[in-house]
């Protein structure tokens, strides 16, 4: 569908509410400044991933969200989650964050529509991108360095079998200042390269080394490099 808005021609928002729109718990002004933020979140996202069109968003009420997150197996903490390109959102207008969030879950969601059954992008990398894009990758550098230094190889192993995000506190630590050090190393473009290059090669050890020219380790030395300079000059 396509809306005559002011002259431009755009895709309409898909906003729905589950299991039905409450105005007491999304007030209709703030509703439609989330359908403007959707378009404005779009084109921040389509420099870093392929994306074919808005995603659908699905409010969910409060009353629903503790056994939504059950079943999908997430903690309680989580304020929106992408499945199938699909964005639930579990906030309203009393989140400050709430636009940030949505960036998060649109890379997400970009990554999903685009790769389909083919989304094989490790965990760690696809959250440290959606957590700089969503602009949420403020860590304690000093605290995240004196860990890194200490625990370098296992630091290292758990990124390399994805399973940095396990270790609670300092999983998230390090995946956004690994995002951090990706973004702002090698850039919007690449990364959006990285992303069409999976589609094709369906791994991402053989995207990484044609977009990026380098391997997972290399990769994460490079980015405790970075961490120790950013600590100790
Ligand atoms: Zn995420």
């Amino acid at each position: 569908m396509c809306n005559q808005d002011g002259g431009i021609c755009r895709e309409e928002t898909e906003l729905k509410f589950y299991p039905r729109y409450n105005e007491n718990e999304w007030p209709a002004e703030w509703i439609e400044e989330v359908g403007n933020y959707m378009h404005h979140s779009y084109r921040i996202i389509s420099d870093y991933t392929p994306l074919s069109g808005l995603p659908e968003i699905i409010f969910v009420q409060k009353e629903y969200t503790v056994e939504t997150l059950e079943r999908v197996n997430l903690p309680e903490w989580v304020s929106a989650f992408t499945i199938e390109g699909t964005i639930y959102a579990l906030f309203n207008d009393k989140n400050a964050r709430w636009r940030s969030v949505i960036d998060h879950e649109m890379f997400h969601a970009g990554v999903n529509m685009f790769l389909g059954s083919k989304d094989d992008l490790p965990v760690w990398f696809n959250e440290s991108i959606a957590y700089f894009v969503g602009n949420n990758y403020a860590v304690d550098a000093w605290s995240l360095c004196h860990y890194v230094v200490e625990h370098f190889n296992t630091v290292s192993g758990w990124i390399e079998k994805d399973h940095v995000l396990s270790h609670e506190h300092i999983g998230y630590e390090i995946v956004k200042s690994l995002g951090e050090y990706i973004c702002k190393t090698y850039g919007a473009n690449k990364i959006k390269c990285l992303i069409e290059e999976m589609k094709k090669a369906n791994y991402f050890n053989t995207a990484l080394h044609k977009v990026f020219n380098i391997d997972v380790p290399t990769l994460v030395k490079g980015w405790r490099d970075n961490l120790l300079q950013i600590c100790y000059t």
